[in-house]
Protein backbone atom coordinates (compact mmCIF):
# COMPACT_ATOMS: atom_id res chain seq x y z
CA UNK A 1 0.00 0.00 0.00
CA UNK A 2 2.19 2.98 -1.94
CA UNK A 3 1.67 6.70 -0.95
CA UNK A 4 2.19 9.36 -3.34
CA UNK A 5 2.33 12.54 -1.33
CA UNK A 6 2.82 14.31 -4.36
CA UNK A 7 4.25 18.19 -3.92
CA UNK A 8 2.88 18.71 -0.31
CA UNK A 9 3.81 18.98 3.23
CA UNK A 10 6.75 20.47 4.74
CA UNK A 11 9.20 18.49 6.87
CA UNK A 12 7.11 19.64 10.12
CA UNK A 13 4.10 18.11 8.06
CA UNK A 14 5.40 15.18 7.66
CA UNK A 15 6.44 14.53 11.32
CA UNK A 16 2.97 15.31 12.61
CA UNK A 17 1.70 13.03 9.47
CA UNK A 18 3.86 9.71 10.97
CA UNK A 19 3.34 10.75 14.62
CA UNK A 20 -0.56 10.11 13.80
CA UNK A 21 -0.58 7.30 11.19
CA UNK A 22 2.37 4.99 13.36
CA UNK A 23 -0.43 4.06 15.78
CA UNK A 24 -3.29 3.47 12.97
CA UNK A 25 -1.53 0.94 10.89
CA UNK A 26 0.72 -0.67 14.10
CA UNK A 27 -0.99 -3.89 13.68
CA UNK A 28 -1.17 -3.89 9.41
CA UNK A 29 0.83 -7.58 9.15
CA UNK A 30 -0.60 -8.05 5.64
CA UNK A 31 1.09 -5.82 3.34
CA UNK A 32 3.35 -3.21 2.94
CA UNK A 33 3.58 0.04 3.41
CA UNK A 34 5.54 2.94 1.67
CA UNK A 35 4.58 6.72 1.92
CA UNK A 36 6.69 8.69 -1.01
CA UNK A 37 7.19 12.45 0.06
CA UNK A 38 8.77 15.03 -2.19
CA UNK A 39 12.38 15.12 -1.85
CA UNK A 40 12.95 17.85 1.28
CA UNK A 41 10.70 15.46 3.64
CA UNK A 42 12.89 12.64 3.06
CA UNK A 43 14.76 12.75 5.83
CA UNK A 44 11.99 13.34 8.08
CA UNK A 45 9.60 10.59 7.11
CA UNK A 46 12.75 8.03 7.50
CA UNK A 47 12.81 9.41 10.81
CA UNK A 48 9.10 9.16 11.22
CA UNK A 49 9.24 5.36 9.85
CA UNK A 50 11.60 4.12 12.33
CA UNK A 51 11.15 1.51 14.09
CA UNK A 52 8.09 0.67 12.51
CA UNK A 53 6.46 -1.10 9.96
CA UNK A 54 6.36 1.45 7.13
CA UNK A 55 8.98 2.28 4.50
CA UNK A 56 9.77 5.47 2.71
CA UNK A 57 10.32 6.24 -1.00
CA UNK A 58 10.86 9.35 -3.28
CA UNK A 59 8.39 10.04 -6.31
CA UNK A 60 11.47 10.87 -9.20
CA UNK A 61 15.25 10.04 -9.84
CA UNK A 62 17.81 10.95 -12.61
CA UNK A 63 19.61 8.34 -13.69
CA UNK A 64 23.08 9.63 -13.48
CA UNK A 65 24.83 8.99 -9.74
CA UNK A 66 26.04 12.50 -9.94
CA UNK A 67 27.12 15.24 -12.23
CA UNK A 68 26.49 18.42 -13.25
CA UNK A 69 22.91 18.01 -13.89
CA UNK A 70 21.29 21.24 -11.84
CA UNK A 71 18.27 20.65 -10.11
CA UNK A 72 18.08 16.71 -10.18
CA UNK A 73 18.51 14.10 -7.75
CA UNK A 74 20.22 10.61 -7.69
CA UNK A 75 19.64 6.95 -6.86
CA UNK A 76 22.24 6.57 -4.96
CA UNK A 77 21.58 10.12 -2.67
CA UNK A 78 18.19 9.09 -2.08
CA UNK A 79 19.23 5.65 -0.90
CA UNK A 80 21.46 7.27 1.48
CA UNK A 81 18.64 9.23 3.23
CA UNK A 82 17.25 5.83 4.47
CA UNK A 83 14.54 5.76 1.60
CA UNK A 84 14.19 2.41 0.00
CA UNK A 85 11.73 2.58 -3.07
CA UNK A 86 11.47 5.62 -5.71
CA UNK A 87 8.40 5.85 -7.69
CA UNK A 88 9.37 6.05 -11.93
CA UNK A 89 7.31 7.19 -14.68
CA UNK A 90 4.07 8.62 -12.80
CA UNK A 91 1.48 9.82 -15.40
CA UNK A 92 1.99 13.41 -14.02
CA UNK A 93 6.04 13.37 -14.74
CA UNK A 94 5.05 11.67 -18.09
CA UNK A 95 2.21 14.77 -18.96
CA UNK A 96 4.01 17.97 -17.27
CA UNK A 97 8.37 16.69 -17.56
CA UNK A 98 8.86 14.78 -20.58
CA UNK A 99 9.34 11.16 -18.75
CA UNK A 100 9.18 8.85 -21.83
CA UNK A 101 9.02 4.79 -21.49
CA UNK A 102 12.64 5.42 -22.54
CA UNK A 103 13.98 7.55 -19.61
CA UNK A 104 11.39 5.18 -17.62
CA UNK A 105 13.76 2.41 -18.43
CA UNK A 106 16.83 4.27 -17.38
CA UNK A 107 15.82 5.54 -14.47
CA UNK A 108 14.41 2.04 -13.52
CA UNK A 109 17.87 0.58 -13.88
CA UNK A 110 19.43 3.44 -12.08
CA UNK A 111 17.39 2.82 -8.89
CA UNK A 112 17.95 -0.71 -8.90
CA UNK A 113 21.37 0.23 -9.33
CA UNK A 114 21.31 2.42 -6.04
CA UNK A 115 19.78 -0.40 -4.08
CA UNK A 116 16.32 1.32 -4.47
CA UNK A 117 13.05 -0.44 -5.39
CA UNK A 118 11.18 1.07 -7.60
CA UNK A 119 7.87 1.57 -8.41
CA UNK A 120 7.23 1.91 -12.00
CA UNK A 121 3.88 3.43 -13.18
CA UNK A 122 1.81 2.76 -16.83
CA UNK A 123 -1.96 3.57 -17.78
CA UNK A 124 -3.94 4.91 -20.67
CA UNK A 125 -5.28 8.30 -21.01
CA UNK A 126 -8.95 8.59 -21.47
CA UNK A 127 -8.77 9.09 -24.84
CA UNK A 128 -6.51 6.03 -25.56
CA UNK A 129 -9.66 4.49 -23.49
CA UNK A 130 -12.78 5.81 -25.80
CA UNK A 131 -10.61 4.75 -28.79
CA UNK A 132 -10.03 1.44 -27.66
CA UNK A 133 -6.14 1.80 -27.39
CA UNK A 134 -6.14 0.74 -24.22
CA UNK A 135 -4.14 -2.66 -24.47
CA UNK A 136 -2.20 -1.34 -27.39
CA UNK A 137 -1.15 1.77 -25.04
CA UNK A 138 -0.20 -0.53 -21.84
CA UNK A 139 1.89 -2.96 -24.29
CA UNK A 140 3.61 -0.45 -25.43
CA UNK A 141 4.92 1.37 -22.26
CA UNK A 142 5.80 -1.68 -20.49
CA UNK A 143 7.68 -3.20 -24.06
CA UNK A 144 9.92 0.08 -24.30
CA UNK A 145 9.82 1.20 -20.09
CA UNK A 146 9.73 -2.18 -18.93
CA UNK A 147 10.75 -5.50 -20.75
CA UNK A 148 13.99 -3.74 -21.41
CA UNK A 149 14.99 -5.28 -17.95
CA UNK A 150 17.11 -8.80 -17.27
CA UNK A 151 15.01 -10.91 -15.79
CA UNK A 152 16.84 -9.92 -11.93
CA UNK A 153 16.49 -6.66 -12.84
CA UNK A 154 12.56 -7.31 -12.96
CA UNK A 155 12.34 -9.97 -10.27
CA UNK A 156 12.80 -6.40 -7.75
CA UNK A 157 9.99 -3.93 -9.29
CA UNK A 158 6.60 -3.49 -8.88
CA UNK A 159 4.22 -1.95 -11.52
CA UNK A 160 1.44 0.32 -10.50
CA UNK A 161 -1.61 0.26 -13.29
CA UNK A 162 -2.80 4.24 -13.07
CA UNK A 163 -5.47 5.39 -15.55
CA UNK A 164 -4.41 8.97 -16.11
CA UNK A 165 -8.37 9.49 -16.27
CA UNK A 166 -8.45 8.00 -12.66
CA UNK A 167 -5.93 10.14 -11.03
CA UNK A 168 -7.21 13.20 -8.99
CA UNK A 169 -10.35 12.76 -10.87
CA UNK A 170 -12.21 11.14 -8.36
CA UNK A 171 -13.13 8.66 -10.87
CA UNK A 172 -11.96 5.07 -10.34
CA UNK A 173 -11.45 2.44 -12.18
CA UNK A 174 -14.40 -0.25 -11.74
CA UNK A 175 -12.90 -3.03 -9.96
CA UNK A 176 -13.31 -5.14 -13.31
CA UNK A 177 -11.22 -2.42 -15.31
CA UNK A 178 -8.51 -2.38 -13.01
CA UNK A 179 -8.37 -6.49 -13.11
CA UNK A 180 -8.72 -6.01 -16.73
CA UNK A 181 -5.65 -3.78 -17.07
CA UNK A 182 -3.99 -5.97 -14.74
CA UNK A 183 -4.08 -8.96 -16.84
CA UNK A 184 -2.97 -7.46 -19.77
CA UNK A 185 0.32 -6.49 -18.15
CA UNK A 186 0.36 -9.85 -16.21
CA UNK A 187 0.23 -11.19 -19.92
CA UNK A 188 2.84 -8.86 -21.37
CA UNK A 189 5.32 -9.61 -18.78
CA UNK A 190 4.61 -13.41 -18.74
CA UNK A 191 5.82 -13.34 -22.39
CA UNK A 192 9.10 -12.16 -21.67
CA UNK A 193 9.75 -13.11 -18.24
CA UNK A 194 7.89 -16.78 -18.21
CA UNK A 195 5.04 -18.06 -15.48
CA UNK A 196 6.92 -18.03 -12.12
CA UNK A 197 8.24 -14.09 -12.52
CA UNK A 198 4.70 -12.99 -13.68
CA UNK A 199 2.91 -14.45 -11.19
CA UNK A 200 5.22 -12.95 -8.52
CA UNK A 201 4.79 -10.02 -10.18
CA UNK A 202 2.85 -7.07 -7.71
CA UNK A 203 1.06 -4.69 -10.09
CA UNK A 204 -0.43 -1.87 -7.69
CA UNK A 205 -3.90 -0.42 -8.51
CA UNK A 206 -3.90 3.83 -8.55
CA UNK A 207 -6.49 6.49 -9.32
CA UNK A 208 -9.16 7.91 -6.51
CA UNK A 209 -8.54 5.03 -4.07
CA UNK A 210 -10.44 6.36 -1.09
CA UNK A 211 -11.43 4.38 2.22
CA UNK A 212 -14.46 3.77 0.44
CA UNK A 213 -13.47 1.84 -2.42
CA UNK A 214 -10.16 0.39 -1.54
CA UNK A 215 -11.91 -3.05 0.25
CA UNK A 216 -13.90 -3.76 -3.39
CA UNK A 217 -10.17 -3.20 -5.88
CA UNK A 218 -8.71 -5.60 -3.17
CA UNK A 219 -11.27 -7.92 -3.34
CA UNK A 220 -9.72 -8.51 -6.84
CA UNK A 221 -7.29 -11.33 -7.30
CA UNK A 222 -5.37 -9.38 -10.11
CA UNK A 223 -5.27 -6.20 -7.61
CA UNK A 224 -1.77 -6.87 -5.04
CA UNK A 225 -2.14 -3.44 -3.42
CA UNK A 226 -2.45 0.51 -4.43
CA UNK A 227 -1.05 3.40 -5.22
CA UNK A 228 -2.58 6.24 -3.25
CA UNK A 229 -2.50 10.05 -4.06
CA UNK A 230 -4.97 12.24 -2.51
CA UNK A 231 -6.33 9.94 -0.14
CA UNK A 232 -2.72 9.55 1.76
CA UNK A 233 -1.97 12.99 2.28
CA UNK A 234 -4.79 12.21 5.44
CA UNK A 235 -3.33 9.62 8.13
CA UNK A 236 -6.56 8.35 8.99
CA UNK A 237 -7.60 8.15 5.39
CA UNK A 238 -4.79 6.55 4.52
CA UNK A 239 -4.58 4.07 7.55
CA UNK A 240 -8.37 2.97 6.50
CA UNK A 241 -7.42 2.54 3.44
CA UNK A 242 -4.20 0.26 4.72
CA UNK A 243 -6.80 -1.55 7.04
CA UNK A 244 -9.37 -2.25 4.01
CA UNK A 245 -9.37 -5.65 5.76
CA UNK A 246 -11.01 -4.43 8.47
C1 LIG B 1 -1.42 9.16 -7.78
O1 LIG B 1 -0.99 10.28 -7.62
O2 LIG B 1 -0.64 8.23 -8.08
C2 LIG B 1 -2.86 8.93 -7.62
C3 LIG B 1 -3.34 7.74 -7.88
O3 LIG B 1 -3.61 9.99 -7.21
P1 LIG B 1 -5.12 9.95 -6.62
O4 LIG B 1 -5.20 8.81 -5.66
O5 LIG B 1 -5.29 11.28 -5.95
O6 LIG B 1 -6.03 9.75 -7.79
Amino acid sequence: MAGNWKMYKTPAETRAFFEAFRPLVAGAKHCEIVICPPFPDLAAAVEGASGANIQVGAQNLYWAKEGAFTGEVSGPMIHATGATHVIIGHSERRQFFGETDETVLKKTVAALEAGLSPIVCVGELLEHRESGKTEAVLCGQCGKGITGLDPQQFAKIVIAYEPVWAIGTGKTATPEIAADAHRIIRREMRARYGNEAARNLRILYGGSVKPDNAKTLMAQEEINGVLVGGASLDAASFAKIVNYLS
